[in-house]
């Protein structure tokens, strides 16, 4: 029987992105069938609501969804699409790969491959947990850190590094200081390690942690942490190895999980054909690694790597003169020699 993905062509640059990711996944053949939902500004002027019911059980019935940038206009009911779709589906865990590739004008065009695991549905995030006094002169922040989100984000951790042939997960924390909230995730965490013998582990203190990476990323491999504390790792580390145009993401819960590009709707290029579409490739590479075809995930990233190489007809945002769609071109021309 053959796969199902529910799939989000969104905004901007969103469909140009997609056509350029479904082609080159049309390539590998994995016989994919595709069921073509909508959100966001494109929903909003179809069906009048930015996040149409169809679109939510496309989601519940596929399990996975491969979803391009959405528009989230001011005032439309919720802060952000993206958010609300974490909060409906619990999707607890966000997964975002840096990995150096070379002609990307970054900081480490080699030597980074790693993966930041953010915890994402409690910590210093949780909506109740920020107050302001009456008299507008205090403001306070309540974090919330459990046994269970901290488990299952830890765990989530150590099965994908085992998963994806990595070898060491990072715990990163700061509970040196903040002993309740960090200290009790590091408890777990060291809990949860004892029980992945084969994973090495480390704990690194999480200013220390920012320091080492603009230092020395290359001694990362897995890296998990809270809320707070991964959405800044997060991008510190896509900056690392080329920033927005290639920094993918997942959002992963038990019964769902929603594969994108870091990037938004970048209005600005948005049909002139010259998007970049690495970011969303990346992430239909970690759908497939989420789906158990991890030979076509690296076969695919090993070809997106080969076209940077060559300089292949790649994108304005990183000094070629392609398309979204040559670039698109050299790459299934690469997976298919
Ligand atoms: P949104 O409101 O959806 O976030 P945005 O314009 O802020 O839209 P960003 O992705 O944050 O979109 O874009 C920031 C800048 O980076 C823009 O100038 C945009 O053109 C550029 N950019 C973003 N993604 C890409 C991409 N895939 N290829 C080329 N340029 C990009
Ligand atoms: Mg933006």
């Amino acid at each position: 029987m053959s796969k199902t993905i529910a799939v989000i062509r969104g905004d901007g640059i969103g469909p140009e992105i997609m056509e350029a990711t479904l082609r080159v996944l049309e390539t590998l053949q994995l016989g994919f069938q595709y069921d073509f939902v909508e959100a966001g500004l494109a929903a909003q002027e179809k069906f009048g609501e930015l996040l149409p019911q169809a679109t939510l059980d496309a989601i519940t019935k596929h399990r996975v969804a491969l979803k391009s940038p959405l528009t989230t206009p001011v005032g439309e009911g919720f802060s952000s699409i993206n958010v609300e779709l974490r909060k409906r589906f619990d999707l607890y865990a966000n997964v975002r790969p840096a990995i150096s590739f070379p002609n990307t004008r970054s900081r480490f065009p080699e030597g980074v491959d790693l993966v930041t695991v953010r915890e994402n549905t409690e910590g210093a995030y949780i909506g109740e947990g920020q107050q302001v006094s009456a008299d507008g002169e205090t403001a306070t922040l309540t974090q919330k850190v459990t046994r269970r989100g901290s488990e299952r984000i830890v765990r989530y951790a150590f099965d994908l590094a085992r998963r994806t042939g990595r070898k060491k997960v990072t715990v990163v924390h700061k509970a040196n200081i903040l002993k309740s909230t960090s200290g009790l995730f590091l408890k777990v965490a060291r809990e949860v390690a004892a029980q992945y013998p084969d994973i090495a582990c480390n704990e690194m203190i999480v200013d220390n942690t920012c320091m080492q990476l603009v230092m020395r990323p290359e001694q990362f491999d897995v890296i998990v942490t809270t809320n707070l504390f991964g959405d800044i790792i997060s991008d510190l580390c896509a900056g690392l190895v080329g920033g927005l145009g290639l920094a993918p993401g997942a959002n992963i819960g038990a019964d769902a999980a929603i594969f994108e590009a870091v990037h938004g709707s970048a209005p600005d290029i948005a049909g002139k054909g010259i998007a970049n579409p690495c970011a969303l490739l990346l992430g239909a590479a970690q759908m497939l690694d989420h789906l158990e075809f991890g030979d076509e995930a690296l076969r695919l990233r090993t070809a997106i790597r080969a076209t940077l190489t060559t300089r292949d007809r790649v994108t304005p945002d990183l000094g070629g003169n392609g398309t979204t769609d040559s670039f698109a071109d050299a790459l299934i021309e690469r997976l298919r020699a």
